[in-house]
């Protein structure tokens, strides 16, 4: 853990060439776009004007998405559509408002008690494992994981998220938020960097790995199980 964020703070530190400076300028610039934006919805919110408030959020969302998806895009093949991955996700999520509410229209979707259960990091978990599973050596997993990062992370500063157990909801305020978003810049910055580096023999996102290592460690627990009598499948062989 240490070392991932002495590795995070070096990026910070050293972008080495203007090519890698462009990333991070044009990350702050739509950094301080997001924060116009997410002003404009609280105002919005303030005077109840719900249809202005969506397209700000909404507006306020992609910002934030681009932001945080700029400091990795000097590290990735497609530029562009690693980009468009992380700014379409960050909008998509809330479309699970709508399966929630039962509803298509927007006030409904928007005075619900609470954001549904899949506003939560099993999500991330689960939509980055299988990007990466259909699409690999994309990026695209990378894209989704800061798209959908920096949307459950702005929502926790506006009214909080389920993001680990369905029903407790986890609410921070604005400035660590804004932290931990700079923090998931680096982060993906660094792991697209590095990780996805075309020098490296596996270039396939590690995450992955957990999943597979759980399935594969199953299998074999269970197989510890079985007789070891030479009729006994072997389950893994399956
Ligand atoms: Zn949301």
């Amino acid at each position: 853990m240490l070392r991932v964020a002495r590795a995070i703070f070096t990026e910070f530190r050293s972008p080495k060439t203007v090519h890698e400076r462009k990333g991070i300028a044009a990350a702050v610039g739509f950094g301080l776009l997001a924060l116009a934006l997410d002003q404009l919805c609280d105002h919005f919110k303030r005077t109840g004007q719900k249809p202005q408030e969506a397209l700000s959020d909404g507006a306020a969302h992609i910002a934030t998405a681009v932001a945080v998806a700029m400091p990795a895009t000097p590290f990735v093949r497609d530029k562009r559509r690693f980009v468009v991955t992380a700014a379409l996700s960050a909008v998509a999520i809330d479309l699970d408002h709508v399966i929630a509410a039962r509803s298509t229209h927007l006030i409904p979707c928007m005075t619900m008690p609470q954001r549904p259960a899949s506003h939560s990091v099993v999500t991330v978990g689960v939509v980055s494992y299988l990007a990466e599973r259909m699409l690999p050596g994309t990026q695209t997993d990378l894209g989704l994981v800061l798209g959908l990062g920096s949307h459950l992370l702005r929502d926790l500063a506006t009214g909080g998220a389920p993001l680990f157990i369905p029903k407790r909801i986890v609410a921070i305020t604005r400035p660590p938020v804004a932290t931990m978003m700079v923090t998931l810049g680096f982060f993906g910055r660094w792991y697209a960097r590095h990780m996805l580096n075309p020098q490296r023999r596996r270039r396939s996102n590690q995450t992955v790995l957990a999943p597979e290592a759980l399935l594969v460690g199953s299998r074999v627990l269970r197989a510890r199980r079985l007789p070891t009598s030479s009729t006994a499948r072997r389950p893994w062989a399956a």
